[in-house]
């Protein structure tokens, strides 16, 4: 075989359906968020960044900076090691304290990211329990699906957010079998949020086990940023609760919290806990910092939300479409990929904002859109450079307004 012609041509097919990701080559700046430098084909120049996960600005906030300095000069760079050999810092039994009590859990275990918490917790869950049927919603992340499909227990996927459908595939499925529902909170593209209280009332009816990916909500609802189930004092109805530490905590690395025994089972048989080094204890140590400073400070929480409303009401004055949710995520809908690139490289040529455009296979097609999420850091006139900016766009364009 000639493989460097096989991946090029796979590559041209992506390239082909307009699918084919190009890096924004960014450069951070501490202190300056939400500005980087954009390191284009005329050198760097800065930008507005518009699309970041790090939801609050943590990433730069100088309580987690301190915090990682202070570890990296105590600890050194590398954990040393896997959990079980020579890698377990104090750092990660501090954080695994921290997120246990965040989430009023007895336990937590750390993952190097939130896609391998999610992956290796529900592949072993589901392949260990004897004969498990997981019930997993339609719109899961990339690693539920690939941890579920790796288990090789049977499926079932219900309709997203849907308790009506998940009800018919609870009910279909032998009393006598062992069912774990596996959903989100906040669904990151649609900014959707699961009707959790009435999934755990059929999780109760049934038997089944709940495990809830609040990745896109740790830190951002509740009073302590104990996500959507902790906002709707839900967390003690749900047994499993994962989340990152790379979006609003700022970092890097990902967790899963539940009862001592559920813990243990999965620190004791998931492969992709047990046989990777763990995360360096500066990282560790900086989350730490941002979880405590979330759990006792709402300034950033309300910072985002009242930048959130004030976004959305100005893109309703100017028309652009964007979807109603009630969440801090604004998908401002194009519908087609070619176009919904060459806004995202309009905005960034001409008006120095960078948001990235989202296509298939992320979203449906059809639905292609620019992904806005704003922070507490962005300022007024950050939100009517935008929106002009996109205005003016939207009208050379011949976009549809919104009515
Ligand atoms: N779950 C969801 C819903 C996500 O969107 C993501 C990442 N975008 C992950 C899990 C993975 O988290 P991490 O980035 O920490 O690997």
């Amino acid at each position: 075989m000639d493989f460097e012609a096989f991946f090029r041509s796979e590559l041209d097919g992506l390239k082909a359906e307009g699918r084919y990701r190009v890096f924004a080559d960014l450069e951070r700046r501490a202190g300056r968020f939400p500005r980087a430098a954009f390191h284009g084909p005329n050198g760097p120049r800065e930008v507005t960044v518009w699309c970041s996960n790090d939801y609050l600005g943590m990433g730069q906030h100088p309580a987690v900076l301190a915090a990682m300095r202070e570890a990296l000069d105590a600890c050194g760079a590398g954990a040393g090691g896997t959990r079980n050999i020579a890698g377990t810092n104090h750092y990660h039994v501090l954080l695994e304290r921290e997120l246990a009590d965040l989430h009023g859990k007895d336990a937590a275990l750390l993952f190097n990211s939130g896609y391998m918490s999610n992956w290796a917790s529900l592949s072993t869950l589901a392949a260990r329990i004897p004969g498990c049927v997981v019930l997993t919603d339609a719109a899961n992340h990339a690693s539920m699906i690939e941890g579920i499909r790796h288990s090789r227990a049977e499926k079932l996927i219900f309709a997203h957010n849907d308790p009506q459908d998940l009800r018919r595939k609870l009910a279909s499925i032998n009393p006598a079998r062992p069912k774990l529902i596996a959903f989100e909170s906040v669904y990151s593209m649609d900014g959707d949020i699961a009707p959790i209280a009435e999934f755990c009332d059929l999780a109760e009816e049934f038997g089944a086990l709940t495990y809830i990916d609040e990745v896109h909500a740790v830190g951002l609802y509740g009073p302590r940023g104990g996500g959507v189930s902790e906002h709707e004092g839900l967390s003690h109805r749900l047994d499993l609760i994962e989340g990152t530490l790379a979006k609003s905590f700022g970092v890097m690395g990902g967790y899963v919290t539940g009862s001592a025994d559920l813990c243990d089972f999965i620190r004791s048989f998931a492969s992709g806990f047990i046989f990777s080094s763990s995360l360096p204890p500066a990282l560790a140590a900086g989350a730490l910092a941002a979880i405590r400073h979330l759990k006792t400070s709402s300034a950033e929480r309300e910072g985002q939300q009242d930048r959130v409303r004030k976004l959305r009401g100005q893109l309703d004055q100017a028309g652009i479409p964007h979807l109603t949710n009630p969440s801090h995520i604004v998908p401002v809908m194009v519908g087609d990929a070619g176009l919904c690139k060459r806004i995202s490289d309009e905005l960034l040529e001409r008006f120095a904002i960078y948001v990235q455009p989202i296509n298939y296979p992320t979203v449906a097609r059809g639905t292609e859109r620019l992904r806005i999420t704003p922070t507490p850091l962005h300022c007024d006139e950050d939100i009517a450079t935008l929106v002009g900016a996109l205005s003016e766009i939207w009208s050379a364009t011949g976009l549809k307004r919104a009515a």
